[in-house]
């Protein structure tokens, strides 16, 4: 038997003639109800399928997986990643001083808080009973006072460690507090106890902010070699992108050819002149016995000094 919905006309319709308004049987009736029920069973299957398609295409996406795999690496929306020609300069100009005069400069201490993508708290590298978040944020607020305490700069803490905030979230606190410099503490981990060393990355040369950047982050590195830390790479100062596959590819700050490709998202999301510091390794005794325990104030001294240079000031 055909299926379909099931018509009696009382006449049959003529070309000429309206249709008789269709007059339906009590099993007709039913069989409609059936009918539409199935096709909104129907539908809602359909829905949910293609909710769950969507759903898993979503969060296999490279750039999903990413805020999973890599806490340094979100995305974000910026207007920081201009060509150095288009870019407006104004990023530094406009933003960094409160209504007294004082310059705005953001730290970032890496990692701390519950990320809810692992489901525990973000402590960073661990080695020898040391945490990576213990160590940025001891330095960070120490930095922080040094700031405070001179008058002449109005410190913003980008995270303190009481919640997780993702890279593109403590670029915004910088971008909103008007910050004209960021710093962000990181320490290095490697499997080989011997690896050791300084690196710092600057906001590379797609950026309008690449040149204020690797002009701090020189004055870091030479100031963190002059501590005693041996600097990695060419000179400690370097460039890091994502590829296409979220591998990391990482450039001397020496070459300047100009890449598109995504760098660290705090440096983009901040839209101001910025460096993240890999300090040292926290697997390295000779490297945590500068950077570690008092080292911490020393560190955040040294910071202190670098940012004092930066702004022409004695
Ligand atoms: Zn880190």
């Amino acid at each position: 038997m055909a299926k379909g919905r099931v018509v009696f006309y009382e006449d049959p319709p003529s070309r000429t003639q309206t249709p008789a308004r269709p007059v339906y049987t009590a099993r007709a009736r039913r069989r409609r109800r059936r009918h539409r029920l199935r096709g909104l069973l129907f539908a809602l299957a359909a829905l949910v399928l293609v909710s769950s398609v969507g759903y898993i295409l979503w969060y296999t996406h490279p750039a999903h997986q990413n805020t999973l795999s890599d806490p340094e690496r979100d995305q974000v929306e910026t207007d920081a990643d201009l060509s150095p020609e288009g870019a407006s300069s104004g990023t530094a100009a406009a933003a960094g001083e409160t209504g007294d005069g004082r310059i705005v400069v953001a730290i970032d201490p890496g990692h701390g808080g519950v990320n809810p993508n692992i489901g525990a708290e973000d402590y960073g590298s661990e080695a020898n009973g040391l945490r990576e978040n213990d160590i940025t944020l001891t330095t960070a607020r120490a930095l922080y006072d040094l700031l405070e305490e001179d008058g002449r700069f109005a410190p913003v803490l980008t995270a303190d460690g009481s919640a997780y905030l993702k890279p593109s979230e403590r670029g915004a606190v910088a971008k909103a507090a008007g910050a004209q410099l960021l710093l962000s503490i990181h320490l290095n981990y490697d499997g080989d106890p011997s690896s050791s060393g300084f690196e710092c990355y600057a906001a590379p040369p797609n950026l309008s902010t690449n040149g204020e950047s690797l002009r701090f982050g020189q004055l870091v590195a030479t100031a963190f070699s002059d501590l005693g830390l041996r600097l990695r790479g060419a000179n400690g100062v370097r460039y890091l992108y994502y590829d296409e596959n979220d591998n990391k590819l990482i450039y001397e700050s020496t070459d300047s050819t100009i890449r598109w490709d995504p760098t660290f998202t705090v440096l983009e999301a901040c839209g101001c002149p910025a460096v993240l510091c890999e300090e040292g390794f926290i697997s390295n005794a000779g490297d945590m016995d500068l950077l570690s325990g008092d080292g911490c104030q020393t560190a955040a001294r040294t910071y202190y000094d670098c940012i004092c240079t930066y702004f022409n000031l004695t």
